[in-house]
């Protein structure tokens, strides 16, 4: 197919930016477009953090039409390589304090606002003129009514990682997040007139909607997993796609990862043992013959940690498991999992920070891994802990269904335990079930290799987004 440009505007990208999976889902997806030969650029933040690109070449400068403190501060636009992927990076007094993503109260709306208004400028600037402009998440999602505000020009792509966030705001700051002129356009959920926000705008203007895996793009349409936005999602039903998200196993390989104590592979297990001694010294649990559980995670409702720890204790007093827990978020979940480490030292350990090495040396050294989300739009952890071997103990929705299949030691298919109740027993069922292959080691064995030899790489994936990009850029 012939080559495309395009426009990434997103909030994170990994390594630079990261909160969660959606850094490395673009800057996977990123990558394997640059490898297929199309002109990939980044527009974001340029964010107060460590791992931010230098500030380099002035790109572009423009008033900002949003406003910031007690003005419309200028805008500037440098340039700036994320890896290998060039990009523009947009910054303006006070736009993110010291290691900000998300967050600030009204700064984050102001942020993101600004992050769509700067789109057209970046390209009038640089003479960059893409094919498509694909916008991630509500951060991003005034884009396509800005870009369509702005007359013809490039086709939009939204993709939707996750509707649970949808940046609601008061409509009296319409016109100080500069949309005065774009008011009657802006959109929100059906039934709360008055009251827009970016994703339901973007829902509504974007050529082309996609969102994280096949099982979720049907989801979206009920009620049960619509957040309120199910009527606007089966409006434009016939442009929206569910694609599965990729894994970078240049990034993701126990083989390679320099993360870890010791590298394995299918073929060359023996190194597990050593990542799973060493994270079992490292967070001062018993040395003992249990299986270890891990779980890396945001720690918030959606990911259904609260059933998590509700399941854990009986498990954990029987002494059949060991469980480690890696995540920050929600201060009422992190209690939670501080009082269940202390309940049973030795035997639990919470790490209450967001850690990239410490998450890598988590899916390295488990050998259950648990994912009990409540709705879960594709979710890279489950795939990460499969080439990892540490089998994923999901429940059944979204991208989990998509990418674990329940074991069965009968024909020795399946590469994980699915469980369905969103609730303490559903969770215990399934981590049972696991425990009931480890037990045995042939079945044990069987169930690891299948998950570690599972292939979820971005060279699938990306043809759909190829597909996507293609119909979009034929003429509306
Ligand atoms: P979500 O984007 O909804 O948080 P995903 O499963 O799609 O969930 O992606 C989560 C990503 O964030 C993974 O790369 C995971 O390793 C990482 N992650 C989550 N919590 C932490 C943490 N506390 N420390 C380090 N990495 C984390």
């Amino acid at each position: 197919m012939p080559a495309l440009r395009i426009l990434m505007v997103t909030a994170e990208f990994a390594p630079a930016a990261k909160a969660g999976g959606l850094a490395d889902m673009v800057a996977g997806l990123s990558r394997a477009l640059g490898a297929r030969g199309h002109d990939v650029r980044v527009l974001m933040p340029h964010y107060d953090l460590p791992g931010m690109p230098a500030d380099s070449l002035v790109a572009g400068r423009f008033l900002s039409p949003v406003r910031l403190g007690d003005g419309h501060p200028e805008v500037r636009i440098s340039a700036a390589r994320l890896g290998a992927v060039p990009a523009w990076l947009v910054a303006a007094p006070g736009l993110a304090g010291p290691g900000v993503i998300y967050g600030d109260g009204a700064r984050e709306l102001q942020r993101f606002a600004l992050l769509a208004h700067a789109i057209v400028p970046v390209l009038r600037a640089t003479g960059f003129v893409p094919d498509i402009v694909h916008c991630h998440d509500w951060h991003t999602a005034l884009g396509p009514l800005l870009l369509r505000a702005d007359g013809a020009g490039p086709r939009s792509v939204l993709t939707l990682h996750n509707i649970g966030y949808q940046g609601w705001f008061d409509p009296e700051l319409v016109a100080d997040l500069g949309l005065a002129a774009c008011r009657e356009r802006l959109a929100g959920a059906p039934g709360t007139p008055g009251s827009p926000s970016f994703l339901a705008t973007g829902i509504a203007h974007a050529d082309v909607l996609t969102t994280v895996s096949p099982t979720h793009a049907r989801e979206v349409l009920t009620p049960e997993f619509g957040h309120g936005l199910e009527a606007a999602l089966r409006a434009r039903a016939g442009v929206l796609h569910g694609i599965l998200n990729g894994v970078d196993y240049g990034e993701w390989d126990p083989a390679r990862d320099p993360h870890l104590p010791a590298r394995y592979s299918a073929g060359e297990p023996a190194g597990k043992r050593a990542c799973r001694d060493s994270l079992v010294a490292a967070c001062g649990l018993a040395t003992d013959t249990s299986p270890l559980l891990g779980c890396v995670s945001r720690l918030a409702t959606q990911k259904g940690l609260d059933l998590l720890a509700a399941a854990l204790p009986e498990l954990l007093a029987a002494g059949r498991l060991r469980a480690v827990v890696l995540g920050s978020g929600d201060p009422a979940l992190a209690r939670a999992f501080t009082g269940l480490a202390d309940r049973f030292p030795g035997r639990c350990a919470f790490l209450d920070r967001h850690d990239e090495d410490l998450a890598r040396r988590v899916y390295a050294g488990a050998d259950l891994f648990a994912v009990p989300s409540r709705y879960e739009p594709c979710g890279l952890t489950q795939m990460y802990a499969l080439r990892y071997g540490a089998v994923p103990v999901v429940r059944a929705t979204g991208g989990l269904v998509d990418t674990v299949t329940h074991f069965d030691p009968a024909t020795g298919r399946g590469t994980g335990s699915v469980f369905r109740d969103a609730d303490p027993g559903g969770v215990r069922w399934g981590i049972e079930q696991a425990l009931g292959w480890y037990a045995d080691p042939v079945a044990w064995a069987r169930v690891v290799g299948n998950g570690m030899a599972a292939d979820f790489s971005w060279d699938r994936q990306v043809q759909a987004y190829e597909a996507v990009y293609s119909g979009a850029a034929a003429p509306r």
